[in-house]
């Protein structure tokens, strides 16, 4: 097909020009003296995207799913308690892995389309007298429903109830595009991947541990080796790794995080506010509703259109990838065939995503849904003009 294919699943995402051409590097000794130049800023420079000054950053050669895996191994012991919730194909998947690695775990079961309940969450903190509860699995944004949750509120709850537990984030589909403070929100344990928010191909983890959780691995019984953290603490300092490192990815994660340290984190996050409206606005114009059922659980990074009554989703994707070189979301699991969902995080901007709401627009005409057409697009892009920023006065 002519033309190039437009991309908005919710990771992985477009990857600019500038973080391309950063990774297109000769192999290099990754015991050189000069290697230390690229991995000491490096690590640095993350902990601002993390917002983090007093915790420590980390980078695996690896994807969400194992960071996962490092902020449990690394902090806790067998039989140890956490809590968490399941609303959505990645919180059940956490639990499941949590369970895995012999993990005693609580979880409560949310409506898919809601996210983190505070009440529930509080009044269970409360109850929890014995401090069993060592550790909270919270996912900041459930990609498969595009529900985000309030973490402050979770801190807290913690806070309030005075409850010691670590407080982990799943911050796959929110660090680098959404709001996140990992210092400000006594955050132990924050973990992303590289496809989503960091503009990047998947095969890094990043990770920010606080000095509370930092602390807790001296204790922490899990067996552990190739995602032991304690590794990266003795040769991360001297700017190297304890293995060979994926060299050219860290050329573009360098690339990724100065792009977004350019524009400024809080750019970013407004960035990503205005564009998500202007999906939320075309999603109204259809007359269709989100799998998010309340504005307050509305994500700025992904966006789960709920087909109408007798209509596949899958049918919409079918068209929007084989007629217009349009990839969608899939729905997941439990919402398999009544979702599709349009990712807008990464490099993004109006006239792009305008690509995918035509597209979404067309594909759901093509599948019969009767949306009106150009009702979608035209809600966005009036909202996306109207809040523009104002320019100067051409000379
Ligand atoms: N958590 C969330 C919220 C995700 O969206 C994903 C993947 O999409 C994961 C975890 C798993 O990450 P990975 O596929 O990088 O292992």
């Amino acid at each position: 097909m002519a033309g190039r294919n437009h991309l908005y699943i919710p990771g992985p995402t477009n990857i600019p020009d500038a973080v391309l051409s950063a990774m297109h590097v000769p192999s290099e000794d990754h015991r050189s003296p000069n290697f230390p130049k690229l991995v000491k800023p490096l690590l640095e420079d993350l902990k601002k995207v993390f917002r983090t000054e007093k915790g420590q950053c980390f980078v695996f050669p690896a994807t969400g799913t194992a960071g996962w895996e490092i902020a449990i191994t690394n902090t806790l012991s067998p039989g140890d308690k956490v809590l968490a919730y399941r609303f959505g194909q990645f919180t059940h998947l956490w639990i499941d892995l949590a369970k895995r690695l012999q993990m005693d775990v609580e979880f409560h079961e949310v409506p898919w389309g809601e996210g983190v309940p505070l009440d529930h969450l509080e009044a269970r903190l409360k109850e929890d007298k014995n401090h069993e509860i060592k550790a909270l699995l919270i996912c900041h944004n459930e990609t498969a429903t595009g529900v985000t949750s309030d973490l402050p509120g979770v801190r807290k709850a913690l806070d309030s109830t005075n409850h010691p537990a670590l407080f982990f984030v799943d911050g796959v589909s929110a660090i680098g595009s959404l709001e996140y403070r990992h210092d400000d929100w006594g955050i132990d344990v924050g973990l992303a991947g590289t496809q989503k928010g960091f503009m990047l191909p998947a095969g890094l983890a990043l990770l920010a541990f606080s000095q509370k959780a930092l602390a807790a691995r001296e204790h922490a019984k899990c067996p552990r080796a190739f995602l032991d953290i304690h590794d990266h603490m003795v040769h991360n300092p001297g700017g190297y790794f304890p293995y060979t490192p994926a060299v050219p990815m860290l050329y573009g994660l360098k690339k990724a995080v100065e792009l977004l340290l350019e524009e400024g984190m809080d750019n970013v996050y407004a960035r990503h506010a205005r564009l998500a409206e202007g999906v939320r606005r075309a999603v109204g114009a259809w007359g269709l509703r989100m799998c998010a059922r309340d504005p307050k659980w509305y994500s700025n990074s992904v966006t789960a259109i709920v087909v109408p009554e007798g209509f596949d989703a899958r049918d919409v994707m079918h068209y929007a990838y084989h007629r217009y070189n349009l990839s969608l979301g899939a729905g997941l699991s439990e919402v398999l065939g009544k979702v599709f969902r349009i990712g807008h995080l990464g490099d993004l901007n109006e006239l792009m995503l305008a690509s995918a709401i035509v597209g979404s627009e067309m594909a759901m005409l093509d599948a019969g849904i009767q949306v009106t057409p150009g009702s979608g697009i035209a809600a966005a892009s009036e909202y996306w003009r109207q809040t523009a920023a104002p320019l100067a006065a051409r000379a």
